[in-house]
């Protein structure tokens, strides 16, 4: 792509660094950007320069947050007992957005994966622990990825406070709402069998979505 002006070269070249903007799709960007009022480009780039100076992690669950301690650690109204194990703020938003969920949460930052050189100490599992210690916490609801990664991660936790009185629980993994039982891999089949559920729970959960 040749350009006549170097500052829309360079523009385009920053959009194009972003995840899934191709060099086309960041001109097409650059050029909407080029035909609004000066302002409104001053309130694009102002949002996130104070976004990316400003963003701090959450000193207790790792999420990010606008102070020390996040909205949902320092929500008087969540429940302390209960930490949602997962591995990023995206887990975080697809959980919250449910709207079922009112504890709080523990971000690890990844799972363990010792062939990417991912292992207990590149993870938020030591302040975990830490949490997990306190008289307030009774449940630790593992919500990993389904793979033999995130189970491992499970385990090891596990049986890091194996010694203390908390209870370990998995979120459900079985048959996708509205899905087919014969497109169900034999895994997610076998999972769902050897977890089935009463009747009851089962008329219960379809009463509540
Ligand atoms: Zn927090």
């Amino acid at each position: 792509m040749v350009f006549s002006s170097k500052l829309i070269e360079d523009a385009v070249n920053e959009f194009s660094k972003l995840p899934g903007i191709g060099k086309k799709t960041a001109l097409r960007m650059v050029l909407h950007l080029l035909k609004l009022e000066k302002e409104n480009v001053h309130a694009f780039t102002k949002a996130i320069s104070d976004m990316r100076d400003s963003i701090v992690f959450c000193k207790q669950c790792h999420n990010v947050s606008d102070t020390l301690l996040c909205d949902i650690c320092s929500n008087p109204a969540r429940d302390k007992t209960q930490i949602c194990v997962v591995e990023s703020i995206r887990d975080v938003i697809a959980v919250e957005s449910t709207g079922q969920y009112n504890g709080l949460y523990h971000l690890l930052g990844g799972i363990l994966s010792p062939l990417d050189g991912i292992g207990p100490d590149q993870l938020n599992i030591s302040t975990l622990y830490h949490r997990a210690k306190n008289n307030d916490t009774q449940e630790l609801i593992m919500a990993l990825s389904p793979t033999i990664e995130g189970d491992t991660t499970v385990y090891y936790i596990a049986k890091q406070v194996a010694d203390l009185p908390v209870k370990i629980t998995t979120i459900a993994r079985g048959i996708s709402f509205g899905g087919e039982l014969e497109y169900a891999d034999e895994m997610t089949l076998a999972r769902s069998i050897a977890k089935r559920l009463p009747i009851d729970n089962y008329v219960t959960l379809g009463k509540n979505s």
